[in-house]
């Protein structure tokens, strides 16, 4: 069994990948400092040579993949080392045979965690849950209304009070409620999706809470699609098709960063033919998404 000094040396772009991670634009193989988006960790800086890295979204730096994945899971450093023991490198390093089947969720939007099994519904912290959302930015009446509807509601997982977006296909998205910026999938990967009402306009948006968001600013679209993660973006066009089987208009709402943009070029020419116009709606100058904006609107406007 890999000891812990092995796992917190393991290379910085498995334990990255593995974690979920997307390399940014820039970044690169013969660079000092790499740069990739995880989950919400928008900017985890790593200098190579040295395996010191620096998540910029959450201020947090450490040194290793043991600190990183405490950092990014939420978890302890038992939690830690048990995760990054079932990677291929750390079973290379320790010169056993990899156990591929603990990887049936390697598509997942975690990309390649463990699979575990989602945590279940927690009605009692539904309350919390809610007024995290309500603080987000998304309006009271659709956070009921999803919630009515199951696309949403509380998770407790290790004591941790989560909110959690049910996946198409028995995945599970959930993040974390406080300052915390926890967030995971339970895998299998997909979208996330809620119709509220019959209609012709759809908005698809990186996360759920975006789309929700989105929802509360426009009243005219009808449901919401959350890609919840590069994994199941190549689910997404079928979800919308089948969302408007007739044709109509999916706004493209994804962040306004480069990531966004990519999925909304991806999505855009996915739907390029069967009769769905896909229209790029970027988050306005000074706000990163949607929930940005609506979170810092006037109460009186929401
Ligand atoms: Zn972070």
């Amino acid at each position: 069994m890999a000891g812990e000094s092995v796992l917190r040396d393991l290379p910085p772009a498995a334990v990255l990948t593995a974690l979920g991670g997307v390399e940014a634009a820039g970044s690169g193989p013969r660079r000092r400092h790499r740069r990739w988006h995880v989950a919400e960790h928008r900017g985890v800086a790593v200098r190579m040579d040295d395996w010191v890295w620096c998540c910029e979204s959450c201020s947090v730096a450490g040194r290793g993949a043991i600190d990183l994945v405490r950092h990014v899971r939420h978890v302890g450093i038992g939690e830690a080392c048990a995760w990054l023991r079932r990677l291929p490198e750390a079973c290379a390093a320790a010169g056993v045979d990899h156990p591929r089947t603990h990887f049936p969720s390697r598509r997942g939007c975690g990309g390649g965690a463990p699979a575990s099994p989602p945590p279940p519904p927690a009605p009692a912290a539904w309350g919390d849950a809610r007024a995290y959302l309500l603080r987000r930015g998304v309006a009271a009446a659709l956070v009921d209304a999803a919630h009515g509807a199951g696309a949403v509601y509380a998770v407790v997982p290790h004591g941790w009070t989560n909110v959690a977006f049910p996946l198409r296909g028995g995945g599970l998205a959930v993040r974390g409620i406080g300052a915390s910026t926890y967030r995971r999938m339970y895998a299998p990967a997909g979208c996330w999706c809620w119709r509220r009402a019959p209609g012709r306009v759809v908005v698809v948006a990186e996360s759920a809470i975006d789309a929700l968001a989105y929802l509360g600013l426009y009243p005219d679209v009808s449901a919401a699609v959350a890609t919840c993660g590069d994994a199941a973006l190549k689910q997404a066009p079928s979800v919308m098709r089948e969302l408007l089987p007739d044709g109509g208009v999916m706004m493209l709402a994804q962040d306004a960063d480069d990531a966004g943009e990519r999925q909304a070029e991806y999505v855009a020419a996915a739907l390029a033919s069967g009769g769905i116009e896909a229209r790029r709606h970027r988050p306005p100058d000074g706000a990163k998404d949607w929930a940005d904006l609506s979170a810092n609107l006037p109460t009186a406007s929401r």
